[in-house]
């Protein structure tokens, strides 16, 4: 067993460290303030300059071929500096790869490249509906073949990077006739496809500088040419193509963990009470010592699935273990980052506060937490 990185993975997680340290840390309170999603972009283009749109996408496309454990180093460090870009990274990056692992060449050669190379802002990934949340495979959003075209009509909720994606996958129901989840099929629309509109923005607790907004189809015409993958196979594919994008939350959740007991730590070192710092208070330690503890093995479940990803190897019950470990640590440690910064923890002066709101999705998004857990019980008791 060997824990060292290559020496091309230190080199990703390194120049990701220094982007996030001088490009993301010093915009990111404005990003949130603001919501000025010129900002925003500015980031999403230099991190496609730095080839972070498509780590695990064939060179071929424009990716960098860095494979996922490059991925998680990446999605990590920018988690530590802002998350409203790291998770517009995280999705894009997912977007991309289930492109290139389901679509066909045409659609490989047109969509993935603008991906990678920053042409698009970023991709969208379309599943959620009002009815459908955990519960993906009971979507009603219909496509229907006329002559040259899929006809679209529905309305998904809850997409990220909906106003500026340059392409989204998106499933609908081609036939209902059959059990659920066996009509779904997936397609790739353009925002410029007659019929499609993005719909309202969401007021979020948190991750203000990444859009979430409504899909509406109506009557959008998608080219007959825009199905990816098999007629009725979108349900797998969905099901599937998210334990990739589970790896990528985990580890950008890892990231604020990270920053927020960080800062804490440097906090309780400087602040004085019963005249000592208060890092020589016992209570202070045990919080620092087991947070660090729990996201080191985050860490390590979030390498691990990445490893076996890599390697192409079945990997769908470490991914879902990555995700709900990583991400419910996460929270842990910016709730104490915030306990131990005390009142000064609730002011938005201090980091803690931002990292407190924006961890809070990531033991929602992409599959809860309770439905990892189906996941990884669904596994051991096969
Ligand atoms: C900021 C943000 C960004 C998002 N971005 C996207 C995106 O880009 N694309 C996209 O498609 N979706 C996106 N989503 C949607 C997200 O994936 C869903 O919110 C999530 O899957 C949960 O679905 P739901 O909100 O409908 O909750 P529900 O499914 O209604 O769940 C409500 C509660 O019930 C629990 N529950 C449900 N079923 C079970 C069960 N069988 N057993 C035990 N407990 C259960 C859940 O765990 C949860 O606690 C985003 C959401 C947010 C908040």
């Amino acid at each position: 067993m060997d824990f060292a990185l290559t020496e091309e993975q230190k080199i990703i997680q390194e120049t990701a460290a220094s982007f996030a340290k001088q490009e993301l840390a010093p915009v990111a309170v404005e990003l949130d303030e603001t919501k000025n999603r010129d900002i925003l972009k500015r980031n999403l283009k230099k991190l496609a300059e730095l080839g972070f749109m498509g780590l695990s996408v064939d060179p071929k496309y424009s990716g960098t071929g860095a494979g996922t454990i490059a991925f998680s180093l990446v999605m990590t460090e920018l988690g530590r500096a802002c998350t409203a870009t790291a998770v517009t990274v995280s999705v894009s990056n997912m977007v991309a790869e289930v492109i290139q692992t389901v679509g066909d060449e045409r659609q490989k050669m047109k969509y993935i490249p603008p991906i990678c190379t920053g042409e698009y802002a970023a991709g969208g990934f379309g599943l959620t509906e009002n009815s459908a949340g955990s519960d993906a495979a009971s979507i009603r959003t219909m496509a229907s073949l006329n002559g040259d075209h899929w006809v679209l009509n529905g309305q998904k909720i809850f997409i990220t990077s909906a106003e500026y994606a340059g392409v989204f996958v998106v499933w609908a129901v081609t036939d209902k006739n059959v059990p659920k989840g066996k009509g779904i099929s997936t397609f790739l629309v353009e925002p410029s496809f007659p019929g499609f509109t993005v719909g309202k923005e969401e007021k979020k607790m948190g991750q203000h500088g990444s859009s979430t907004n409504e899909l509406i189809f109506e009557d959008c015409l998608v080219p007959k040419e825009n199905l990816m993958g098999q007629l009725n196979d979108g349900f797998r594919i969905a099901v599937s193509e998210l334990c990739g994008g589970r790896i990528g939350v985990g580890s950008l959740a890892l990231g604020m963990g990270l920053a927020a007991i960080d800062f804490a730590i440097g906090y309780a070192k400087e602040r004085i009470q019963f005249d000592v710092p208060i890092a020589n208070h016992q209570a202070i330690q045990w919080m620092i010592a087991d947070n660090y503890t729990r996201l080191e093995s985050s860490r390590l479940l979030l390498l691990r699935a990445s490893f076996l990803k890599d390697q192409k190897k079945p990997y769908a019950k470490e991914a879902s273990m990555a995700k709900l470990y990583a991400t419910e640590a996460a929270n842990k440690a910016c709730y104490d980052a915030v306990q131990i910064l005390g009142g000064y923890g609730y002011i938005r002066d201090f980091p803690v506060e931002r990292f407190y709101r924006d961890v809070r999705a990531t033991t929602i998004y992409e599959g809860t937490s309770e439905i990892q857990r189906l996941i990884i019980a669904r596994e051991l008791l096969k």
